[in-house]
């Protein structure tokens, strides 16, 4: 397998091959730590290469949907055990593509492995259900049927382990399926389908086209043989996503943006929660889904919790995420720093105060690559915009909160319901709080991160549009139930007309 030390031009991968893009044109991918190395060339391919590759996968649907789910979940536990071998380099790989530290991209191949192996699982528990039915001599059942080609648009932030949530059930269950990665992290994704063609997945099951967003993902959301699309990226494409699938009533699964907040209650742990706000807020340099972007703290233990909270992010060591003594990495491009460092302008000129950071980091160590001081913004209003749309990136913004009613109302107050928090210690105000927060993941006593594959992963509001993925219940988006009737009482049975005369058992 080549890695990222030595450069070469990686294609599309369509039927089996590595092949060209249609316009031969290419574009760099640099290490957003260091823009001197070059990681490689990667396809940038157009509307010609989507319609190639779902070609591909149509054909290969034909046959790969009658393969037994059995043995196409043991193609994908070999390729579990192929990255489990791998784990190392292709993390490494990882954070030169995308900047996390490598904890975390450890983390995030982890977090592929855990999603093959489960999905391997599920070969073997597919389950419908079987139930009487209210005629004699007639027998009920459901399966769950694949769907067809499914277009998967994945964004940058969890390179490996979000093409797997959705290329793992949908492989299981009999589906194609046709990737377009992020232009940011195509090679994360190029690594995995290498393993799983390594594993023995056959040629045209699973298809890389590389490109931009307009170029790649508009024209393969809209190809009229892809059934399924599952999107992960900004609310603002999510949109246009939707509509895209809307002419044609596609199966469209949609996880977009958070703005996901800590609470923290006059009776918390307080070093706990200081733990968790900085795990929260600067892990993956706050470039997570679920990153906590706000925090909302009791009046009572404001003081105190602001001063320990700044206290550890000021000392957090800003670096190349391959430093094994570096804690935050860089942002993943220049854009995404620029947006940052617009909303540190916008917390300031909205009047909440700068408590850590507030710089772009670009002397010595830091001058190739995309790096931001850790910053707090304290004192802040909750309808601030700083405390209201999504930043991506590491800023965090507390506010005080009168007490338990207001912070719930704090919590519910944006538009986006993906992850929330509240640190207590009172079991009652806990429960209460898990059944009031509008979000699609609550954590008691732990950050707004750290999602497990086996339990179902989404938002609500402008975060998701009613499904889940991951553990049983992302089947749903790459399936449909098929319910099934049999009569063998060899004669006209009408359901809920024919009731009553079950006198006699035939
Ligand atoms: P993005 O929306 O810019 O891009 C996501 C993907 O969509 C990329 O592959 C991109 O090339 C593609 N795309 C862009 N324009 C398109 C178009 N017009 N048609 C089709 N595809 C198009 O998001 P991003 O910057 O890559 O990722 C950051 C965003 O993703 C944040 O908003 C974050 O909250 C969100 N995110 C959500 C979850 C979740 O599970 N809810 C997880 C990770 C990231």
């Amino acid at each position: 397998m080549a890695t990222a030390v030595s450069p070469k031009t990686y294609r599309n991968f369509i039927n089996g091959e590595w092949v060209e893009p249609k316009n031969g044109k290419t574009t760099e991918n640099r290490n957003p730590a260091n823009q001197d190395e070059l990681i490689g060339l990667f396809a940038a391919g157009d509307e010609r290469d989507v319609v190639a590759a779902v070609e591909a996968a149509s054909q290969a649907y034909r046959s790969w949907r009658r393969v037994p789910a059995p043995k196409r979940a043991e193609i994908l536990f070999r390729a579990a055990q192929l990255l489990v071998a791998r784990k190392e380099e292709l993390s490494r790989d990882m954070t030169r593509e995308m900047g996390k530290v490598l904890a975390e991209t450890k983390g995030d191949v982890q977090e592929a492995i855990d999603m093959t192996y489960y999905m391997a699982g599920e070969g073997r528990r597919q389950f419908g259900q079987t139930t009487p039915s209210e005629l004699q001599n007639k027998f009920a059942m459901t399966v769950r049927e694949p769907v067809g080609v499914c277009g998967l648009i994945t964004p940058w932030n969890f390179p490996m382990a979000i093409p797997s949530w959705k290329m793992m059930p949908a492989l299981a269950l009999g589906n194609t399926v046709v990737i377009k990665p992020a232009t940011d992290t195509p090679l994360s994704v190029c690594h995995l389908v290498e393993v799983l063609t390594e594993a023995g997945l056959p040629p045209g099951v699973v298809n890389i086209v590389m490109g931009h967003g307009g170029a790649v993902g508009t024209p393969l959301l809209k190809h009229e043989s892809v059934k399924v699309v599952s999107f992960t990226g900004s609310t603002e494409v999510g949109r246009k996503v939707s509509e895209g699938c809307a002419p044609q009533f596609k199966h469209c699964h949609l996880e977009m943006g958070g703005k996901n907040i800590i609470l923290v209650m006059d009776d918390a742990n307080l070093d706990l929660a200081v733990d968790g706000a900085v795990w929260g807020g600067f892990g993956t340099t706050g470039q997570r889904c679920t990153a906590t972007s706000r925090i909302g703290v009791h009046k009572k233990v404001y003081k105190e919790f602001v001063e320990r909270f700044v206290a550890r992010v000021k000392a957090l060591r800003v670096g190349d995420g391959l430093d094994p003594a570096m804690e935050v990495g860089p942002l993943v491009n220049q854009s995404q720093l620029e947006t940052v460092m617009s909303y540190v302008e916008i917390g300031k000129s909205e009047g909440a105060k700068l408590a850590a950071g507030g710089h772009r980091l670009d002397q010595g160590g830091h001058a190739k690559g995309w790096f931001h001081e850790p910053t707090i913004f304290a004192d802040c209003d909750p309808k601030m915009r700083i405390c209201q749309e999504e930043i991506f990136g590491p800023v965090v913004s507390v506010m005080p909160i009168e007490g338990y009613e207001q912070a719930i109302e704090v919590a519910n107050g944006v538009v986006y319901g993906l992850s929330s928090s509240i640190y207590t210690r009172d079991l009652n105000r806990a429960f209460h709080a898990m059944r009031e927060l509008d979000t699609g993941i609550v954590y008691v006593n732990a950050p707004t991160i750290g999602a497990e594959t086996h339990l179902p992963f989404g938002g609500i509001k402008q975060t998701g549009n009613g499904h889940r993925e991951a553990a049983v219940a992302g089947l749903d988006v790459f399936s449909e139930w098929k319910t099934i009737y049999v009569d063998y009482s060899d004669r006209l049975q009408r359901a809920q007309i024919d009731t009553g005369s079950f006198g006699r058992m035939e």
